[in-house]
């Protein structure tokens, strides 16, 4: 990573350190990502593919995503819809990663053909209920070892929600009950078996995954390194800081922060950016998810700048995901520059709109450009 200070003139803070003003790196990928299917889909993909080299891509839509053929088929409108909005073909085609959707009826049959595919490199776990679209998940892990054995076997990915499906558990507690409950049976029983703990929010399942084995890292999300249960809830609520797993405490955002900035390559980037239309978010009853695909880039930064980790944000961003997953670096570079970005109020989502993670706010640093878009307009 290369990183420059451009302007000499600008106020010094601390001693003799310039605060840095531009920062190339490889570009990242998105080992986390929902987007939904039809017009909202069209509204919002080419927003992340901008940014993000690849993407996985979650597979809850109605109805799940089970099985290699409905991945072909999401896969497809995809890249057909990046293509619409200007994308290169090979840059379209090469930006969705697929995953399927496990649930008692995933057979090893289709497994194996998801290995075969060349396109899903993974299956998530979703616990029963705990999510959007999680109702055709499982109740536990221990529900489907054949089909665990068989993606150890082929060298498929397992994608993990860590939170129990016990809705009698405390919203607050069911990552850290899954984290003591089912993982170290998964440890145990699938040594060979890559696996991810999505969107890490509580300081007890990252220890977990610190003295986890090397085949187990975790993904983190801008909102769970940037807030905490009292944002959300301490003095009115905030609906759309609500997601799942839930906002922790203070002391929790704290240890991830300082997990990620460490320069561990067992944490690695996933927005879990989860759009969902502004009027189910405003509601008596809402959805959880945070939508912040579009510039979850600069969020991450702001994340790494305020610990004084910038230096080991582009192992974070760019090289531990695709080093977990056995997939090659990208080859683009990506540019970020310190300059104001206003976050918009909404974005169009099909025929309604969403509401962004820090709407109206002023972020400091945006992405600048995109080296293979630079490549191409000059050839
Ligand atoms: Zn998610």
């Amino acid at each position: 990573m290369q990183v420059t200070t451009l302007n000499p003139n600008r106020p010094v803070r601390g001693f003799a350190k310039k605060p840095l003003e531009r920062l190339e790196l490889t570009q990242p990928d998105d080992w986390h990502l929902h987007l939904r299917d039809g017009e909202a889909m069209h509204d919002i993909a080419y927003l992340s593919a901008k940014v993000f080299g690849r993407a996985i891509i979650m597979p809850n839509l109605k109805p799940a995503v089970t099985t290699v053929a409905q991945a072909r088929g999401y896969r497809l409108r995809i890249v057909k819809s990046l293509i619409e909005h200007g994308s290169p073909l090979d840059v379209a085609e090469r930006f969705p990663l697929m995953t399927l959707y496990l649930t008692e009826a995933t057979t090893v049959q289709e497994i194996e053909e998801a290995a075969k595919s060349g396109f899903v490199i993974g299956a998530k776990y979703y616990p029963a209920g705990q999510t959007t679209n999680s109702e055709a998940g499982l109740t536990s892990l221990s529900k489907i070892p054949h089909v665990l054995a068989a993606m150890e076997k082929h060298g498929l990915v397992l994608e993990i929600h860590g939170e129990v499906a016990d809705p009698n558990t405390d919203v607050f507690y069911r990552e850290q009950r899954f984290a003591d409950t089912e993982l170290p049976w998964a440890f145990r029983k699938f040594s060979g078996l890559k696996m991810v703990i999505e969107h890490l929010t509580s300081a007890h399942a990252l220890a977990v995954v610190l003295e986890a084995p090397p085949t187990v890292a975790a993904t983190l999300t801008p909102q769970h390194l940037m807030y905490d249960r009292n944002d959300m809830l301490g003095n009115s609520i905030q609906p759309h800081l609500y997601c799942k797993p839930i906002l922790k405490k203070r002391c929790d955002r704290e240890e991830l922060v300082k997990a990620v900035t460490s320069g561990n390559p067992k944490f690695f980037l996933g927005t879990d950016s989860a759009p969902h239309a502004r009027h189910t978010k405003e509601n008596t009853c809402g959805c959880a998810g945070c939508f912040s695909a579009p510039f979850a880039l600069s969020l991450y930064t702001k994340v790494f700048e305020d610990a004084d980790a910038l230096d080991k944000f582009e192992g974070f961003a760019s090289h531990f995901g695709p080093d977990h997953y056995g997939l090659p670096r990208n080859t683009a570079k990506i540019v970020l520059e310190r300059k104001p970005l206003l976050v918009p109020a909404e974005y169009a989502f099909g025929e309604h709109t969403v509401v962004p993670l820090c709407a109206g706010e002023t972020l400091p640093w945006r992405v600048e450009r995109l080296e293979y878009l630079e490549l191409r307009e000059a050839a």
